[in-house]
Order: structure tokens, then sequence, then C-alpha cells
């Protein structure tokens, strides 16, 4: 199942739940502020905490980390060019908000890499750059779901007016998404949950 927990840091973030509710193991991915809501959280619903994974390396998509890791410490998956952007706070733009928020302790995923929370739960990392360097679509086919970041919002495409943007690395990215399957359910960080379906009016306006 999906869970949904909005966190709020500097800005809200949408923090997910990937859980087997079967095994009671779940992966949490951009736990960008209040980790020990977050602990609280899993811990409400019974649930391991096996993974963080992180859609790319913005303050606002990792800022719960260290207080996670205050309590426990499950090991954090990042794409390899999330090194970029982890330790380094000008590019993952806390210091511009005030913040200092370094994420060290990573393991490093490439596009094509499948994680795997148990047997009937897989996530696939697709490499969607453009919003950042280091931005992953994480794809389970079978369940139908994407979690994309801040590539693709309901109704919006990402940003590419931070450090490592890129606009035709972006354009790309979406149109790499929008030829997922179209009941496919896209969770990004700033929106509500919307579908590829709905989203296919963006392929053109970003052409
Ligand atoms: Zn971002």
């Amino acid at each position: 199942m999906i869970l949904t927990v909005p966190v709020k840091g500097v800005f809200w973030t949408n923090c997910y739940f990937y859980a087997d509710e079967n095994t009671g193991h779940c992966f949490i991915i951009d736990p960008g502020a209040q980790g020990q809501k977050l602990i609280d959280t899993a811990w409400s619903n019974g649930w391991v905490i096996n993974k963080i994974l992180i859609t790319h390396g913005h303050f606002d998509h990792t800022g719960g980390i260290s207080e996670i890791r205050k309590k426990i410490s499950p090991p954090v998956y990042a794409h390899e060019l999330g090194r970029l952007y982890l330790t380094d706070t000008t590019k993952n733009l806390s210091r511009l908000c005030g913040q200092n928020v370094i994420v060290q302790d990573v393991n490093y995923l490439h596009d094509g890499d499948i994680i795997t929370l148990s047997s009937n739960h897989s996530l696939r990392v697709i490499h969607t750059p453009g919003h950042t360097e280091d931005s992953i679509t994480l794809y389970d086919a079978g369940k139908g779901i994407a979690f994309v970041g801040d590539t693709i919002f309901k109704g919006s495409p990402g940003s590419d007016k931070y450090p490592g943007g890129n606009t035709s690395d972006l354009r790309n990215s979406i149109r790499k998404i929008l030829a997922l399957p179209e009941r496919t359910v896209l969770y990004s960080g700033h929106s509500e949950p919307t579908t590829v379906k709905d989203e296919h009016r963006l392929a053109s306006s970003i052409t």
C-alpha cells in the first residue's frame, strides 16, 4: 500500500510509505522533514522501515533523514549523481533557505536497478534528470504506480530552474514518464496524485 504523509520543513513535501502489509516492511520515500513523525507513523502501523529512498537530493526531500537516524538506521538510497547534491548545501538548496542539510553514508542507484521490498513489492529505478541531475522515478509496474519526485506534478511540469536543471533533459524525462501505461498513478513531491492519462496534455505543452 501507499501511505502519503505530508511533512513540513521550510516547505510542505509529500513523503510516502511504500509498504507490504503482509510482511510489515516498508520503504520511506523522500523524508523531507519531521523524521520523528515518520518513525511514529511506521511504528503505529507496525511497520519496519527497510530503506529510505530519495527521488533527488534537494533538501526538502532529505531534511528528515538526520532525525530518523537518531533513532534507527535504515540504509539510504539515491541515484549515483545524488552525491553532487547531498553534501553540497548550495546545490541542495538548503543554504538558500537558511538550513544546512548534509546527507552522508548513502548507497547509490543506477538506471534500471530494482529495489525489492518483498516478493510482490519492488521498484524499478528510472533516471529522469532535468529538475536535477540526480532525479529518479521509482516505478512499480505490477501495481501501476510511480514516485516521480519533482519531475512532474498534477497539471504542471517540474522546474528546471535550480542548479543542475536542464530543459531538454526535463522534457525527455517527462516523455519517459508519460510513456508508462496510461493507468499509472504518479505520486509527486508537491501535488495531489495524478495519472499518466491525465497528464498526457502536458506532452504537447513541453514539446
Ligand atoms: Zn526538488
